[in-house]
């Protein structure tokens, strides 16, 4: 069975192929400015990268032109079509309409327009990658695969806001997290690396990247997560404040003379790494600034480091115990300071860092930085959110 997966954002498209009965990426690549002038397909297949610099005015066009080098005599890895047994696609927000993976369908369609407004900045770009799969592919099955679905276990203390219940019911104004779909990859992944039984255990997963979140997950269900209504809560993250006082907002926006919505762009797009530091949202440009006195960079690394630290003594609370820490995504999988920065000082709970084992280089595979006497595992797992949406597409199937 060969699964493709789809991740459209409003000019870009990525994509895999992905062979089930091996969990291997047949093909993969990028589509760019998708809508503006420059298009561009990056193509990797048959260990090679094939870029064509065409002009892609709309989603359709872009899914043409992949579906065409897939099916391509040199660039190609399949004879047709028809070899796509179904289509995956990464939908950032299901608000309460979908709690789990769903096939496609017109009035899935029509749903998915009424909760487009939950995430602007997302959800209708995901919808034209879905029309233009099912423009080019029709009667292809079809799966939505959403980023919040892991998190629907929540229970209702930990989702709610301590806003009126009713507005609540009405607007359905709640926690909703994100990142789940990697949540859920490297909670599973410690389970099967520990030998045990996702049941069994109980786990803080830290997706630590340019966006950045921090799970609770016991017995393989998330209890609680640190993004919001929207990716903006939590940790500090490279653009984004995270977790602030509403009335400070509301004091800056008088002051600064910014309305709501620009008051949103500001922290959204101005704060976080960048903001404190002046310097980047980028970790790579962060710990290198430190590294040359800049003390902006250095409190940047402070604030995000306190933050996270703080989320993962609340979630040991929560859970009432722990077994793993998985850090995963670019800062968790790449950043060795980071990592130190948050075991440390949490010897007393059972977590200790081996930091030789911590400065390893990259390599894409899982390894275990935990000190030999440490109680808590302490794990570096690579995320894998495509191959997730394949699994989960092919099970629906
Ligand atoms: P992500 O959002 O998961 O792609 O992560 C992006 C963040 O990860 C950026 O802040 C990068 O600085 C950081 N990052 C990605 N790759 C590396 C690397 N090889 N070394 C250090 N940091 C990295």
């Amino acid at each position: 069975m060969k699964i493709l997966v789809i991740n459209a954002g409003s000019s870009s498209l990525k994509y895999q192929l992905i062979n089930m009965e091996t969990e291997e990426v047949v093909a993969k690549g990028t589509c760019e400015r998708i809508g503006i002038a420059g298009g561009k397909l990056t193509h990797k297949a048959n260990g090679e990268t094939f870029v064509i610099e065409r002009e892609l005015p709309n989603h359709t066009e872009a899914i043409s032109l992949v579906l065409q080098e897939l099916v391509d005599e040199k660039a190609g890895v399949i004879r047709s079509m028809d070899e796509i047994d179904a289509v995956g696609h990464r939908v950032v927000a299901s608000g309460e309409a979908f709690t789990k993976t769903t096939l496609v369908t017109d009035e899935v369609m029509q749903t998915m327009e009424e909760i487009a407004e939950l995430a602007p900045l997302h959800n209708p770009a995901a919808i034209l990658g879905i029309n233009a799969c099912r423009a080019v592919m029709p009667g292809k099955k079809m799966a939505l695969v959403f980023d919040t679905s892991f998190h629907a276990t929540m229970p209702d203390y930990a989702h709610l806001y301590a806003i009126d219940y009713d507005d609540y019911k009405q607007y359905k104004v709640r926690k909703y997290g994100a990142h789940g779909t990697s949540h859920k990859f490297v909670s599973g992944a410690a389970a099967e690396y520990l030998h045990k039984r996702p049941e069994e255990l109980k786990i803080i997963t830290c997706h630590l990247g340019n966006g950045s979140s921090i799970s609770a997950v016991d017995g393989g269900k998330c209890i609680d997560t640190s993004m919001g209504f929207t990716p903006l809560a939590g940790v500090p993250m490279g653009t984004r404040s995270g977790d602030i006082d509403y009335a400070a907002v509301e004091f800056l926006c008088r002051k600064k003379g910014m309305t709501m919505a620009e008051g949103l762009t500001y922290l959204n797009k101005k704060s976080g790494m960048l903001g404190i530091s002046g310097v980047s949202s980028d970790f790579r440009d962060l710990t290198a600034a430190k590294a040359a006195g800049n003390d902006r960079a250095r409190l940047a690394l402070d604030m995000f480091i306190y933050s996270c630290k703080k989320y993962v003594g609340a979630y040991m609370a929560a859970l009432g115990g722990l077994d793993a820490i998985v850090f995963t995504a670019g800062v968790g999988e790449n950043t060795p300071e980071v990592r130190k920065g948050i075991a440390e000082g949490m010897e007393a709970f059972g977590i200790k860092l081996d930091e030789e084992k911590n400065n390893y280089r990259n390599d894409g595979t899982i390894h275990d930085i935990s000190a030999a006497d440490s109680r808590v595992k302490l794990l570096v797992i690579p995320t894998n959110e495509e191959l997730v949406i394949a699994r989960e597409t092919a099970a629906l199937l």
